[in-house]
């Protein structure tokens, strides 16, 4: 059957044509840095989310260390992330001097729970971080009042949930895009995310002209005119051959999200009632975007399950094994305030199963078919 955790080659395979020449167009012109089509895929990109500066860069963790240096915070800083999260998330904050501070996610969603943030503000704390884990948004509304309160940046960390959309009305603004919410939003389109090119490639949102010129101006060695050099900047760029890439994608990244939809709701609806096996939850402020479909296996037989399908060709994925507080570079420097007893527990459950947008109904089945067969 061939099931795969993620299906490229079958994405690719759709939309060859468009692909192939709008990559040859790049060569043909060979600006392969900063060519048209870059420009044209951020002016989309931005219209798409609904944000008013989009601006592309290298990859989804520069996205987040650039947002990070436009806002100007010193050494010794605090921000605040998730303790579950993949690890760019807190490296970023570690690679600027600045220390991360660990706040338990929310059992249902996996997102940063609002009701521990502010318990972990200090006068030190300048940022938060949320994240946006396997495709929908954390509570932003709760985020953003407590950020207003304390006077907090706050950064999102979109990479696996573009596409996704707060559910009403949240600062004024009808159905908001993720990654748009907070003062910066950061994406990733690393080549299995829900809009992916064909290598790294990343963006930042943004609602603020002048911390969008920081953003540009520090992607871009920290210059404004060329060679002169305001800032301490970095060498960021989404390459013109991706920006070509990803302008064809855009257009059916909608088309994909609804095919991980569906492939969610028969996991959703063929899974159900199952005892050991607890179905993902969607909060009822935001869609779901279904970068992962990630269930929770109790009994301590996550990894015993994980096995018993790949025997049979199923493949499944651990994201992730370990919280921050637990990563050996992170152990000592992270601030701990409350407990972390849930990203604890998930670590030890959680098993993402195959999503991506060629799964077919037979493939679907299969899949169930083998979950079920283990707890018989
Ligand atoms: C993928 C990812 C990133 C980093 O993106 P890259 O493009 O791989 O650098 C950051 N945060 C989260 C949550 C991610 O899933």
């Amino acid at each position: 059957m061939n099931i795969k955790m993620v299906d490229l080659v079958g994405q690719y395979l759709k939309i060859k044509d468009e692909v192939d020449t709008q990559m040859q167009n790049v060569i043909n012109t060979s600006q392969f840095i900063a060519g048209a089509k870059c420009k044209e895929f951020s002016a989309n990109l931005g219209h798409y989310t609904g944000v008013e500066h989009c601006i592309t860069c290298a990859n989804g963790t520069d996205a987040l260390q650039i947002a990070l240096m436009a806002l100007g915070l010193e050494r010794g800083d605090e921000v605040i992330v998730p303790a579950f999260t993949y690890i760019a998330t807190a490296e970023v904050i570690a690679l600027l001097g600045l220390v991360p501070v660990l706040v338990d996610v929310e059992w249902d969603t996996f997102n940063i729970d609002p009701s521990k943030i502010e318990e972990a503000i200090s006068p030190r704390t300048r940022a938060i971080v949320p994240v946006h884990l396997f495709g929908q948004c954390a509570n932003m509304e709760a985020i953003l009042k407590i950020a207003r309160k304390h006077n907090l940046f706050v950064v999102e960390d979109n990479a696996q949930a573009l596409g996704a959309q707060w559910k009403g009305v949240l600062e004024g603004k009808e159905n908001p895009k993720s990654g748009t919410m907070g003062h910066i939003g950061c994406t990733s389109f690393f080549p299995s995310k829900n809009l992916g090119c064909f290598g790294d490639g990343g963006a930042m949102f943004t609602n603020d002209a002048e911390l969008a010129g920081r953003l540009h101006c520090i992607a871009n060695h920290g210059q404004k005119v060329k060679y002169h050099h305001s800032m301490v900047g970095c060498n960021s760029r989404l390459d013109t051959i991706q920006a070509a890439v990803l302008d064809v994608k855009l257009k059916y990244l909608d088309e994909y999200i609804a095919s991980r939809q569906s492939a969610a709701a028969y996991y959703l609806e063929n899974l159900a009632g199952m005892e050991g096996v607890e179905l993902p939850v969607t909060a009822e402020y935001t869609t779901h975007a279904y970068h992962q479909f990630t269930v929770k296996v109790a009994d301590g037989k996550r990894d015993a399950l994980k096995e018993f399908l790949a025997k049979r060709d199923i493949p499944s994925m651990v994201y992730y094994p370990l919280p921050l507080h637990h990563q050996e570079a992170y152990r000592d420097m992270a601030k701990i305030v409350g407990g972390l007893e849930n990203s604890e527990e998930l670590s030890g459950r959680v098993l993402s199963l195959p999503m991506h947008t060629e799964l077919s109904e037979e493939q679907l089945h299969y899949i169930c078919k083998g979950i079920k067969a283990f707890y018989r």
